[in-house]
């Protein structure tokens, strides 16, 4: 199965995509992720991007269609995947077509977290992770239940995204609202269009993005 979640940042779709990948052993590629692993290694590319990203603006498609050709051609993502934060453009929308053409497969979903704009800058200033494991926690929605302890692996270190603050999220909002909006009236063309209600609790969209995968 070939999944993509698409909506605005603080939508939920790196928690949902991580529920995903253990629930049906698909693979979760985060654009996002990638590129934040590139700068911290310090390669050309991480120095490229590091700049662009803490503006909240999006890395240029070639790079990007680069990054997830490689990736989706190795040998973990032959079952499945759940595309997180990619394709954030027409121009990307349309590389991953003829990718998938060209490897003999197809998008099975793509599920549109809808989220209402006043609810995001919330919820993405408060975020924060785990610094070992990845664990997502936020401020007053998804605390560890002991103070300071991750609930998934025990570690104390968490970590906050330097792009998760107000200016930048601003620039991150209206990068979704003006370059990647436009996919959903695209893959609503193609009939692989759902949409869930982002807005209700983390378990809720869980099961309504099941109720798709399903369905379809
Ligand atoms: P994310 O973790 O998905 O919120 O991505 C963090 C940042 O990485 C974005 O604000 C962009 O600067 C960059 N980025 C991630 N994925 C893409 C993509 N598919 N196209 C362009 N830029 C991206």
């Amino acid at each position: 199965m070939n999944l993509i979640l698409l909506g605005p940042p603080g939508a939920g779709k790196g928690t949902q995509a991580r529920r995903l990948q253990d629930g049906h052993g698909l693979i979760q590629l985060s654009t996002g992720d990638m590129l934040r692993a590139a700068v911290a290694s310090g390669s050309d590319i991480g120095n490229q991007v590091k700049a662009i990203m803490e503006r909240g603006e999006l890395v240029s498609d070639d790079v990007m269609i680069a990054m997830i050709k490689d990736r989706i051609q190795e040998a973990d993502c032959a079952d499945g995947f759940i595309l997180d934060g990619f394709p954030r453009t027409t121009a990307q929308a349309e590389a991953l077509d003829e990718m998938l053409a060209d490897m003999g497969r197809a998008l099975d979903n793509v599920v549109e977290m809808r989220v209402d704009d006043l609810a995001l800058v919330g919820r993405i200033t408060g975020r924060y992770s785990c610094a070992k494991c990845g664990a997502g926690y936020h401020d007053d929605f998804q605390k560890p239940a002991t103070e300071g302890v991750c609930d998934s692996c025990g570690s104390t270190e968490f970590s906050r995204r330097k792009d998760d603050n107000a200016e930048t999220v601003t620039s991150r909002l209206e990068a979704y609202h003006a370059q990647t909006a436009p996919l959903l009236p695209y893959y609503d063309g193609k009939g692989v269009l759902a949409g869930v209600d982002g807005m209700a609790e983390i378990d809720e969209v869980t099961l309504q993005i099941e109720a798709v995968l399903g369905a379809g």
